[in-house]
């Protein structure tokens, strides 16, 4: 199979000088990429290394043409093709052709560099190459996987995509990545399930470890929950001991009622400032920092019970009054009151009753904490979609129709009616509930959300479950699209509840309709599996609405430079090969926030972000990809219009010999190319994306063979 060629460089040499030359004086050796010029096309030497994919590759284009017309390109010496490339026969094929061919570079034409870049990187250094000496084309998800019914068309693309990779490998460098050193602490920002067990396992790993938290307490979401399915164990049962876990853990500083205000640096070592917001209330700790004896708060309630300001709590989904000091329920860690400085009038009542213990200070400001950190985790949660937008469905408009989560408070035995499911609008006990499934979810009217919201099938089973055994005689009827039960225990949890008499109506809700005088409600749908229109009455309608990303997960994430899906979920560096990390090196996701999952599921989630947070602390020191900018200091005049371009504050003015030249801090410096592209006097090297490997690229590409 493998064949040797006459290269034909010497038809093909360079046409034109480049200006472009790599910098001359390195700061390290280690560092220095060498002159551009040596590796020049005439002493290149490139592998190509065509993959199959099994027939994901093979089946939708002529592997023996591309082969053939690979062994014509300038520079290649060595064409091989192979089933499967990544597989250790395949690596191995690389790996003696380099050794055998005495390669100078090495091109694998497969799949997308995001899946095996590291692989064959490694492959090519096992070889006794430079790892940067490698370059990917893609012809699988950029060719063949969208061209698979156009054998010559996609058998044409691979060779233009061959030879483009070849003109770039052919002036491939050494680089040498770079070691930094890495913080031993971590950060989580939330403090729901998720970040919790993100927090524990950290601390536990012997990781000092900084819980973030928004609200006043921690628990999130689990902590407004009656009881959770398949197994219906109490939620604060299994909740409250992790809460006080977290709260006692030495290795944990938790942040309550605080946000990530700023973030800079790299992995290893991000600076953190957090923003504590002023919470009106000193703890027990603060107050004998302070020198009161026995001061602090100690969640008495004294002040609560004088406050004459009344707000919603959040916590019941403001189906209850808090104060305007206040804490949402009895469980809150830290077991810390909270001043709501937006509706405090001052009256200084709540000052007169907490008495010597001193702990409210009603001049409170919010204060700045800077931390560093080595690693961080993003687990901010979700929030209900306002499914008022849904006007068909009267919610907000008719006081019988409730949300989920309304549901879950009204049925909790701590919730705003002890546990006693009532009706809104009398306090009566409902005789029939409609429970309305993908509310606001799988809905491409654009005013609705696209996805599925993967929980509200379950819950709905574990509400009708809940109804039919606290209240005897009373009937739940679900309306339904699909029933997706698909984890462990979950589809028997659905034949359950069909047993228990649950009734099952396949149809999405047209409209929801009020009778002014009983205040029942009338749902219409279409009942698709027998085929006739719905009017049922009901005494209550429950809507299992979608659920969307925190209001501040777009601030919180750009912060620390992590992407999101169009929805707004943080997304994932790889969905199957890296579904915790994200594409900055050093920051995970756990939890939610990535995308709708149920508690076992954001329980793993965050366990394996711990897990990957934990490495490089554990390791004390990680590389860095080489890809920084770099200063051709008799090049630069000073202009210091890059240092205000960079996005990540990665370059500085500095004196030397009298004038003044760009100065890069490598380890801050992303690569983004964006100080590159603007220097007018063409003064910024760009490691791997040099402007000569660029147009050369573009150059192969434009001019084909001709160039
Ligand atoms: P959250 O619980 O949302 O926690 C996120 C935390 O981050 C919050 O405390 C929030 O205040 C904080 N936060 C947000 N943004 C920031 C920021 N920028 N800075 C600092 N902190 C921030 N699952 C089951 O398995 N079984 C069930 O029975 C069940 N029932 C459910 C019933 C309903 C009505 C709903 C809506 C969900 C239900 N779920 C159930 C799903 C369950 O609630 C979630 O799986 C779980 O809460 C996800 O936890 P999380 O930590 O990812 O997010
Ligand atoms: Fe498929 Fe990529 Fe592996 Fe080739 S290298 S077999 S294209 S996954
Ligand atoms: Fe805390 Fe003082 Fe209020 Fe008691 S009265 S809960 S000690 S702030
Ligand atoms: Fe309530 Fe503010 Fe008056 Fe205190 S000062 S009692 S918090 S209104
Ligand atoms: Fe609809 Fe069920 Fe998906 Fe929720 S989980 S969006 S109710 S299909
Ligand atoms: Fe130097 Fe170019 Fe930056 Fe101006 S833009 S300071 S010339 S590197
Ligand atoms: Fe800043 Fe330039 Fe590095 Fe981009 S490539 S991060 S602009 S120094």
């Amino acid at each position: 199979m493998a064949e040797k060629k006459k290269t034909t460089a010497k038809k093909t040499e360079a046409k034109k000088e480049t200006k472009h030359e790599a910098p001359a004086k390195q700061e390290t050796k280690k560092q220095a990429p060498a002159p551009v010029g040596s590796t020049t096309k005439q002493e290149a030497r490139i592998g190509v290394f065509i993959c199959h994919c099994g027939t994901n590759i093979a089946g939708s284009m002529d592997i023996p043409a591309v082969q053939e017309y690979a062994k014509t390109i300038p520079n290649v010496a060595y064409v091989d093709n192979y089933k499967y490339m990544c597989s250790m026969p395949g690596q191995g094929v690389i790996n003696k052709a380099i050794k055998e061919q005495k390669l100078t570079g090495v091109v694998v034409a497969a799949c997308s560099p995001r899946l095996h870049e590291p692989t064959f990187r490694t492959a090519t250094k096992e070889g006794g190459l430079n790892p940067f000496r490698f370059e990917m084309a893609n012809i699988r998800e950029q060719n063949s996987w969208v061209h698979m019914h156009d054998q010559e068309g996609s058998t044409e693309k691979a060779k233009d995509a061959i030879r483009i990779a070849v003109a770039k490998a052919s002036l491939l460098q050494d680089l040498f990545p770079k070691a930094v050193q890495v913080e031993h602490a971590a950060m989580v920002v939330g403090a729901g399930v998720a970040g919790m067990q993100a927090a524990l396992d950290l601390a536990n790993a012997g990781i000092k470890t900084y819980l973030v938290e928004s609200t006043p307490s921690i628990g999130g979401r689990m902590s407004q929950l009656d009881k959770t399915f398949p197994t219906l164990d109490c939620s604060q049962c299994i909740l409250t001991p992790k809460m006080v876990d977290v709260g006692r853990a030495p290795n944990i500083e938790l942040m309550t009622y605080s946000e990530v205000d700023a973030v800079e640096g790299y992995i290893g070592n991000f600076d953190v400032t957090i923003r504590k917001k002023a919470r009106g209330v000193i703890t027990m700790a603060e107050g004998e920092a302070r020198g009161i004896v026995g001061g602090g708060c100690n969640g008495c309630g004294d002040c609560e019970v004088v406050c004459p300001v009344v707000k919603p709590n959040e916590f019941e989904v403001g189906m209850k009054p808090r104060k305007a000091i206040y804490i949402n329920h009895p469980q809150v860690v830290p077991l810390l009151y909270t001043i709501d400085f937006n509706s405090c009038i001052k009256c200084g009542l709540c000052v007169t009753s907490c008495g010597e213990k001193k702990a409210i200070d009603l001049e409170a400001k919010d204060e700045f904490v800077k931390v560093k950190v080595g690693t961080a985790i993003l687990a901010t949660g979700f929030d209900i979609f306002p499914v008022e937008k849904k006007t068909e469905w009267g919610y907000k408009k008719y006081e019988n129709v409730v949300t989920s989560l309304e549901f879950e408070r009204l049925i909790c035995a701590s919730g705003p009616t002890g546990g006693h499911l009532i009706r809104p609008s009398d306090g009566e006990t409902p005789k029939k509930v409609a429970f309305v499934l993908c509310a606001g979810s799988r809905d491409n009217t654009g005013n609705g959300k696209p996805y599925c919201s993967r929980f509200c099938c379950m819950y709905s089973l574990k509400h009708a479950h809940q109804i039919i055994e606290k209240i005897p005689g009373c009937i739940p009827y679900l309306f339904y699209m699909d029933i997706r039960s698909f984890g462990k225990m979950y589809e028997e949890f659905y034949y359950r509840i069909q047993d228990e008499g649950g009734k099952f109506i396949r149809g999405r809700v047209a409209n929801i309709l009020e009778d002014p005088a009983t205040k029942n409600l009338h749902v219409y749908a279409d009942d698709t599996l027998l085929n006739r229109p719905v009017d049922m009455e009901v005494d209550l309608v429950v809507l299992a609405a979608a659920v969307q990303p925190m209001e501040d997960t777009n601030r919180t994430r750009k912060l620390f430079g992590v992407s999101c899906s169009m929805d707004g979920w943080l997304l994932e560096a790889h969905p199957k090969l890296n579904p915790c990390g994200t594409t900055t090196a050093g920051v995970f996701l756990a939890g939610v926030c990535q995308g709708p999952k149920d508690i076992p599921d954001t329980v793993a989630s965050a366990e394996g972000a711990a897990s990957a947070a934990s490495i490089p602390i554990h390791k004390g020191e990680v590389e860095l990809e080489p890809y920084f900018a770099m200063c051709i200091e008799e090049r630069c005049a000073g202009c210091g219009m890059c240092v205000n371009l960079c996005p990540f504050s990665a370059l500085a003015l500095v004196e030397k010999e009298g004038r003044k030249v760009m100065q890069v801090t490598e380890a801050k410096c992303k690569g983004c190319g964006t100080c590159g592209g603007f220097c007018p006097g063409g003064a910024i090297w760009m490691n791997h994306f040099a402007t000569p490997q660029i147009v050369a690229q573009i150059d192969a590409f434009l001019l084909g063979g001709e160039q």
